[in-house]
Parts: structure tokens; C-alpha cells; sequence
């Protein structure tokens, strides 16, 4: 019998691929249907799922609690829990911490808070929490290692390293079977149990699956399943000195969660048959419940000027090339947070970029794009000056009455129905002093250049049409003052703002409403596209001009901004108060990127 379920609203409105088709063939053939979560063999380890639910799919997203996640690990997560979401499913998040010495809890926290901030949750509709740890199962996991030793399926290895290595053989050479390979199962359990017992020093043995030394896939030549480490794990203290390799744990964690679909990157593939032969023998011993786990790889994401290895991406924290973690040239989810990514433009860019199997580069301007889709209707725009020349309005008492005079101006917060009484406005004043850009004047101008020079007219932007008349110089003959009348009558939104015709409207904020703030300018980390690639030494590739800093002032509409909250600044791209240090009294401004595509110059 065969009957098509239909699947979710949001499962057929996503452009699928190849996880999505296997996954709606196993929902249209059965496959997981009537699937046991609850209280199968392998349930002694597995308490944490609760009673029965009815989830259709189970993905997980099975990190390392060794570092911050990347942007790739975005890719990941927006995968496994998206899926899950499309198709009725629940997405376990793993803590794969099967590694004392490199794990912490800070990673922990940080891990979870990233996948919370992505819009995900691991919760399921019944409230139950589906967060796990590969720690919890290690009662189990030994149990199974005893199970292979009893059935001849292992033993203990005691090889230096170097024998160990050297019989490996490699892709043309065949491996050496080693001398305790025949070991008796007795022995073996014995020996194992000294290992456990911290009997023996770190090193001196391992725990080896016994398949075939032969094998062309050298994962499948006695692959390590445990090994001896006297290290404090973040979880489990000192209760252990042997720890499952990550290899054997993986599939164990994934058939005692019940995972229908485990997926994961391409440089597992060859890591398949071992997953599938652990699986399989664990299951014909009744240790695990039926039907197992599969795995399925696609392809990590490549990001262009970006480096995705978390060792690497800690080298440049431990070494303080940048300020931590969570600097904003990060690819750390935290980084990216910090620049002023938005959640909805990593979800959309990971949709975006798809699912495959091919080895593929993404152009950063993709994910850039994601970012100004976002924002271009929802932040509020601004006027800034970056590079700050004062402008004087000269005839200013003359045509208002006083030099003190303020002129009150508004504009629109956002672009679109500018008639519509609706839009937000900002309010800002002009007077005799204006802040302005500096390359806004040129005392003899390049051809074609229209903003200020002496003689021409310009609009300062939703105030009034001015003259240049000049300029003040230092004795280096630097300016230091740009002199203009202002044309009376032409005020934006007046009867008379079309009366003079100008070619340009030049962003600027008035000196006496000028709220002064710290404006950092990022630029990519590194300067070539793939600095990770071919063996580059990525440190000698980075961008000295990655992060410039300036004293900026920007209109008041910006004082009351709070820590995330976003902004256009009008003509240089989307800026974000930034969450860890800007305040009132000391605002201060990332840059997220540009107003269009400037990665390809
Ligand atoms: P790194 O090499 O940076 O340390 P990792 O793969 O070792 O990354 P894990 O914590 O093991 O880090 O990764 C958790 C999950 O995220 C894995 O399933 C892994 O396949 C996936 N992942 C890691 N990097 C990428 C990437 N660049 N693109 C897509 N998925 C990724
Ligand atoms: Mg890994």
C-alpha cells in the first residue's frame, strides 16, 4: 500500500533537494512510521525523550562543545532543525563531548544561546526538552565495547603508536594485523577492564573494532573505539579515564535517540561503512532498537574571506589578532551577531545557498545580500558625517533673524510612502554650524563632480538649498571651513524647494544637535578569497585594514538607540549599535556593510 501524506505548507513552499526527497519518500513509503521512540532496548540510556511522541523525523545537530560556532555550523543548524520543523519532525541538540580536554561549559552556553538566537528550539510541542549530552550515554557505550570484545568484535591494542601507525598501511599498501589482535576474549576483557580500571598509563593501550586490516577504506582497518585519558570531563568529572572515540559514540548516540536522519558533512562519507557495521552488530545483539540510524553528507559551506575551522578561529582569539570571539569581523555566530547580522538573513542565506553534494565556494556578497533584504524596510535611516568639516552658513542671521535661529527639519524614517502620514519621522534642527563631509567640497573640483565647490549650489538633505562661496585653510592650506549662504525659501517640503534646481543633496548634521559617536568601520578579515585553501598560511593573509575607527557625528535621532538596534546610515550602508559597548553617553556603531555589493572590487 502506498499513500502520499501531504506534506507541511512550509516543507512544499521551500525549494527542495536531494535531504528533502529522501526525507518525503521515507514520510510517502512508511519508512519511520510506527516507529517505537519510547522504551526500546537501547532506552536504558535514553530517559530524556519522555513518553512516546509523535514526531515523524528525528534530525540532531551534534556539535563539539569546543569552540564558538561558525557560520557553517549555521548552515548546520538551519538544516537539521529546519527540516525537522517542515516535516513534523524534532532536532535534537547534541553536545558531541566525547573530548575532555578541549570541552568547557562556556562553549556549552555559548552553543545553545546560538541556536536559541538562530530561532531554533529543541523542545518539542509536548514541552519536552530534547537537549542531550554524548556523556550521559557513556555507561551504555561501554557496555557495548564489552559486547563487541565478548563476541570477538574487539580487543585491546597495545602497540607503541608508531607501530600502530606504521601498520596502518595507506591508500596503496594494505595494513599489518597486530600481535594482539588473536588476543583471547578473556584477555581482551581483562585488559579492558584494567584500562578502565586506570590500570594502565594514557596511551599505552586502545580499545580497536576488529574488521579487516585489509580493507581499501582505511577507516574500516581496526578503527580505535577507546583510548585512555586521565582528563577531567566538563560532565562527567574524574568518573572515567577511557573515552569512546568520536566514531564509535557518533552512531551510538544517534540509534539511542532514535535519529531518522543523521546528517552530516562530506568527510564523514568514508566514515559510513564503520557507522553502519557498529550499528549493525549492536543490533543484532538487541542493543539498539531497529530501524537504525542513516547517515547522509552533503557539502560544508565555503564561505569566501572567511576561515570555518574552529582551531583556527581560536589561534586568532588566543593570539588577540582580533578581540574575541565575538569581534565583529568574526564568522562566529556570536560575531556575526555582534556586526548586526540578523537572525532572518542567516536563515535566508543558508536557504539560499541550498543542499548539495558538490565541493562549492559562496560568495560573501550572498550573505551580505541576505542582510540588506532584511533591513532595507525595517531600519531606520540617518544622517552621518564620518569624516567630519565644519560648513558655516553665513548669511544665516540675515535671513532667520539671529544666528542662533534653529530651522526644524524631519524626514522620513523609512522610504517608502513618503506622503503616508504612517511613516515614522526623525526630527533634526539646521543651523549656522553644519557638520558635513569632508570630500563633499573640493575648492577646484574634478570634472563632473557636483557637490560643493565655489559657485555651486547643493541641497544639504531635507533642508535647504546653500551656495559655496569658499573655503578657510590652515597654514598647511588643509580646510578647516567651508563658507555657504543659504538660499532662502527652498526648504525641503515647501512650496519653494523646487524653485532652485540643484545637482546633488549632500548628507550632513547640524553642530548644535550633533550627537558624537565612536564608528567602527570593518572591512573583511582576510584579503584573499580563500585563505584557507591549498595550504595558504592564512595569518600572512590578513587584512591590516580591517577595522578602522572614527569619531563621527551623527543626527540626534541616533541618541536614544539602544545596544542591536539597526540602522541605514544614509549613503554608506547598515550599522548597528553595538550590543556589547555602546551606551547613551558613548555610542557606538558597527558597520554590518554596505548599500551594494563592494566585495568584488
Ligand atoms: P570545525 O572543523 O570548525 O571544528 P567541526 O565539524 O569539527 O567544525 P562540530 O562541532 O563537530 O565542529 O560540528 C557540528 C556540526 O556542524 C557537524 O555536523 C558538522 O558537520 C557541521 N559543520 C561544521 N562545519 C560546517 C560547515 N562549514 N558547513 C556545514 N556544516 C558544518
Ligand atoms: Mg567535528
Amino acid at each position: 500500500m502506498s499513500t502520499t501524506t501531504p506534506h507541511s505548507p512550509e516543507a512544499v513552499a521551500k525549494p527542495t533537494n536531494f535531504l528533502r526527497q529522501i526525507i518525503e519518500n521515507h514520510l510517502d513509503n512508511g519508512t519511520h512510521a510506527g516507529r517505537h521512540w519510547g522504551g526500546g532496548p537501547g532506552d536504558a540510556a535514553h530517559h530524556a525523550a519522555g513518553p512516546v511522541d509523535t514526531a515523524k523525523i528525528r534530525t540532531r545537530f551534534p556539535p563539539e562543545p569546543n569552540g564558538y560556532l561558525h557560520v557553517g555550523h549555521a548552515k548546520s543548524i538551519c538544516l537539521n532543525f529546519g527540516l525537522a520543523q517542515d516535516y513534523d519532525g524534532i532536532c535534537h541538540l547534541r553536545f558531541d563531548d566525547t573530548n575532555p580536554e578541549k570541552e568547557e561549559q562556556e562553549y556549552v552556553e555559548s552553543i545553545k544561546d546560538a541556536v536559541r538566537w538562530l530561532g531554533f528550539d529543541w523542545q518539542d510541542a509536548q514541552g519536552h526538552s530534547h537537549l542531550y549530552y554524548a556523556s550521559n550515554y557513556f555507561d551504555f557505550m561501554h557496555r557495548a565495547a564489552v559486547y563487541l570484545i565478548e563476541q570477538g568484535l574487539a580487543y585491546v591494542d597495545e602497540q607503541s603508536a608508531e607501530d600502530m601507525r606504521a601498520n596502518r598501511g595507506d591508500f596503496t599498501t594494505p595494513g599489518k594485523d597486530s600481535p594482539y589482535r588473536n588476543r583471547s576474549v578473556a584477555d581482551n576483557l581483562q585488559r579492558f577492564a584494567d584500562m578502565k580500571n586506570g590500570l594502565l598509563a594514557d596511551g599505552a593501550a586502545v580499545l580497536r573494532a576488529k574488521i579487516d586490516m585489509a580493507a581499501p577504506n582505511i577507516n574500516l582497518r581496526d578503527p580505535a573505539i577507546y583510548r585512555i585519558r586521565r582528563a577531567t570531563h566538563h560532565n562527567t568529572g574524574d568518573a572515567w579515564c577511557i573515552y569512546p572515540m568520536y566514531t564509535f559514540a557518533h552512531p551510538i548516540e544517534d540509534a539511542l535517540e532514535h535519529i531518522t536522519h543523521s546528517i552530516c558533512t562530506l568527510e564523514f562519507e568514508d566514515q559510513r561503512p564503520f557507522y553502519d557495521w557498529l550499528l549493525d552488530h549492536l543490533r543484532t545483539g538487541g542493543l539498539i532498537a531497529t530501524p537504525q540510524p542513516r547517515q547522509y553528507e552533503f557539502s560544508r559551506l565555503n564561505l569566501t574571506y572567511v576561515i570555518t575551522s574552529k582551531r583556527k578561529l581560536k589561534h586568532l582569539v588566543d593570539s588577540g589578532t582580533v578581540s574575541g570571539w565575538d569581534d565583529p569581523r568574526m564568522p562566529t555566530i556570536v560575531g556575526l551577531r555582534r556586526r548586526g547580522y540578523t537572525p532572518a538573513a542567516i536563515r535566508n542565506f543558508c536557504e539560499r545557498i541550498g543542499v548539495t553534494k558538490d565541493y562549492s565556494w559562496i560568495d560573501y556578497a550572498t550573505l551580505d545580500g541576505c542582510l540588506r533584504e532584511d533591513l532595507e524596510h525595517q531600519a531606520h535611516r540617518a544622517m552621518v558625517v564620518l569624516d567630519p568639516l565644519v560648513l558655516e552658513l553665513t548669511n544665516w542671521a540675515e535671513v532667520f533673524g539671529s544666528s542662533d535661529h534653529i530651522e526644524a527639519c524631519h524626514l522620513p524614517a523609512l522610504p517608502h510612502g513618503k506622503d503616508d502620514a504612517d511613516v515614522p519621522q526623525r526630527h533634526f534642527g539646521l543651523g549656522r554650524h553644519v557638520w558635513i563631509e569632508r570630500e563633499d567640497f573640493e575648492e577646484t573640483p574634478p570634472k563632473g563632480y557636483k557637490r560643493l565647490f565655489p559657485g555651486n549650489k547643493v541641497r544639504l538633505k531635507g533642508g535647504y538649498v546653500i551656495e559655496c562661496n569658499g573655503c578657510e585653510k590652515d597654514a598647511d592650506g588643509k580646510v578647516t571651513k567651508v563658507l555657504a549662504t543659504v538660499v532662502p525659501d527652498t526648504k525641503s517640503g515647501t512650496p519653494g524647494a523646487d524653485s532652485v534646481k540643484v545637482k546633488a543633496a549632500i548628507t550632513w548634521v547640524a553642530q548644535h544637535d550633533a550627537v558624537q559617536a565612536e564608528v567602527r568601520l570593518y572591512d573583511r578579515l582576510f584579503t584573499d578569497a580563500q585563505p584557507d585553501a591549498g595550504g595558504k598560511d592564512y595569518l600572512a593573509l590578513l587584512n591590516p585594514n580591517s577595522l578602522k575607527v572614527v569619531t563621527a557625528y551623527v543626527e540626534p535621532s541616533l541618541a536614544s538607540a539602544q545596544p542591536d538596534d539597526k540602522f541605514q546610515f544614509e549613503r554608506f550602508g547598515y550599522f548597528v549599535a553595538d550590543r556589547q559597548e555602546h551606551r547613551a553617553d558613548r555610542p557606538v556603531f558597527n558597520k554590518i556593510t554596505g548599500l551594494k555589493d563592494s566585495w568584488g572590487k
